[in-house]
């Protein structure tokens, strides 16, 4: 589905969203759980985007909802894979995931097979990449989250929800105080559009922006 220049969101992959990022640079944010990566390649087949295209893949966090495919559509497109440094010792292994996130690649093994861990992630750094989307770091779900930002857009990975934007819930969250710091410092950016790893889609309403600014303030 196309959100909104150039961007989309791919339409039934399980997990978090896979986005499709076109126009002077092409890239993916997130592969949803592990086995989406036929979906993935099947909706670019859809939308007449040659797969060969594909210049990178970033990973907001290290959740396997979010890096499950991550492996087999790197070896696919032979592209980099791009996450924080401090989120890639995670991804490929290295590191444990913290509380209950540690024993999912386990108990969704018989659902959607095995998770592949990366060999070899870029790290990213703040500020720019692919043209002039901004690289935000926005720990608190996890230690090392980022969101990209360009013109209103704001893909957030699990730093809210999406509909009624939220924060994600506490729940899952590694640090609660950075997580509120992380998202006051994307909503005092402009926003146009809030693009979650979770729910719709979501243009930005004074409305709910309002809400979610006296939550954070509070
Ligand atoms: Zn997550």
């Amino acid at each position: 589905m196309l959100v909104t220049d150039g961007i989309h969101l791919i339409d039934g992959v399980k997990g978090a969203h896979s986005y499709l990022i076109t126009g002077s640079h092409t890239f993916l944010v997130d592969t949803g759980m592990p086995g989406q990566e036929y979906k993935i390649i099947k909706y670019m087949n859809t939308i007449g985007l040659d797969p060969m295209l594909i210049e990178g893949i970033v990973l907001t966090h290290y959740d396997i909802d979010h890096v499950g495919s991550a492996v087999k559509l790197q070896n696919y497109f032979t592209c980099a894979l791009y996450a924080h440094l401090l989120e890639i010792p995670f991804i490929i292994g290295q590191q444990k995931r913290y509380g209950i996130k540690r024993w999912l690649p386990t108990l969704t093994r018989p659902i959607f097979g095995r998770l592949n861990l990366p060999k070899e992630i870029t790290p990213l750094k703040d500020g720019k990449i692919f043209g002039d989307w901004e690289v935000i770091p926005t720990p608190g779900h996890t230690p090392g989250h980022i969101a990209l930002y360009r013109n209103g857009i704001a893909i957030v990975g699990d730093l809210f929800q999406g509909g009624e934007i939220r924060l994600a819930p506490n729940y899952f969250t590694w640090d609660k105080k950075m997580l509120k710091d992380s998202a006051r410092s994307v909503t005092e950016r402009s926003l146009r559009w809030i693009l979650p790893g979770h729910g719709p889609a979501t243009p930005a309403s004074s409305h709910w922006l309002d809400t979610l600014k006296r939550t954070l303030n509070s």
